[in-house]
């Protein structure tokens, strides 16, 4: 039977232009480019190397995200992934992690998995805690930040790197695994690839498709909320302390006046 890979990818706003919130504190989407998070190009090519060991599997890419999160599902079709999922649905502004994690779990369902790989964070959020609810949600091992991973026989086997020590951990389908930056370099898109993107399918789904009420995510479902956004201030000068026998005392002073010592 085929081993069903679902790969969940986040469009986000590009890290160079100039980000800012909107008036409601929500990140402000429209004033900037996206693209497909950079930590989640390791994810699809890690499904892609799984299949290409399988003697046969399907990759599906998904995306919880506005209408320009397609561009994400292109990119990623576009290195070799089969289809697309796009949930999209004006509801889902301001959704946190939870809500996000809820659509997400319902629609990898839909699909239907063995396999679900995830990023190790997203490059705008960065909370690289999605997975493990994720795992929650489905009831299903979690088995998170791995620079290695392999799939056999119904199992998959990876490595965790930490500061001390690395641990090998194992878990049986069906399973939620993150990949780390240093699982391997995601493959470029070739133009054969590009060209092949176009015409694989892509499915659109909203909330309604999934079950999810309106009230369970958006602004108003989430378990966070930003009270306060300021700009940060622009960059100064800086302090210059001169050494005349008296620097390393005045370095101390002014470490203990910004409180880092
Ligand atoms: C239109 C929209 C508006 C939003 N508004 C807000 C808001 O106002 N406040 C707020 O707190 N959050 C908001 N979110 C949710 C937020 O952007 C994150 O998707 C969510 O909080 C997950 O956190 P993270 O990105 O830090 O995930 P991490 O835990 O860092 O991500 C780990 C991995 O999870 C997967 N992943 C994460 N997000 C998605 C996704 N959307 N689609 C597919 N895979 C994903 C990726 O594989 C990623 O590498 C919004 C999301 C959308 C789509």
């Amino acid at each position: 039977m085929s081993l069903r890979i679902v790969v969940c990818v986040k469009y986000v706003p590009d890290a160079t232009g100039d980000r800012h919130f909107a008036e409601d504190l929500t990140t402000d989407r429209d004033a900037v480019d996206g693209l497909l998070s950079e930590l989640d190009e390791y994810a699809v090519e890690q499904a892609l190397q799984i299949a290409e060991a399988a003697d046969d599997a399907e990759i599906t890419v998904l995306t919880v995200g506005p209408e320009d999160a397609k561009d994400a599902l292109r990119k990623a079709l576009s290195m070799g992934a089969d289809k697309g999922v796009h949930v999209e649905d004006d509801d889902l502004h301001g959704t946190d992690v939870v809500g996000t994690s809820l659509v997400l779990a319902k629609a990898v369902a839909h699909v239907g998995y063995d396999l679900v790989l995830c990023g190790m964070a997203s490059t705008d959020g960065t909370m690289g805690v999605l997975p493990a609810i994720l795992a929650e949600r489905l009831g299903v091992p979690q088995v998170t930040l791995l620079s290695e991973v392999s799939v056999a026989d119904g199992t998959v086997t990876g490595r965790r790197d930490g500061d001390a020590a690395s641990e090998q951990l194992q878990a049986q389908l069906p399973a939620v695994v993150s990949v780390t930056d240093q699982s391997g370099e995601a493959r470029y898109p070739s133009f054969k690839g590009i060209m092949a993107a176009k015409k694989k399918p892509v499915e659109s789904l909203d909330l309604s498709d999934l079950g999810i009420d309106a009230d369970e995510v958006g602004l108003g479902g989430a378990w966070t909320k930003v009270e306060d956004a300021a700009k940060r201030p622009e960059r100064t000068a800086g302090t210059i302390v001169k050494d005349e026998g008296e620097g390393g005392k005045q370095l101390a002073e002014f470490l203990v006046s910004q409180k880092f010592i």
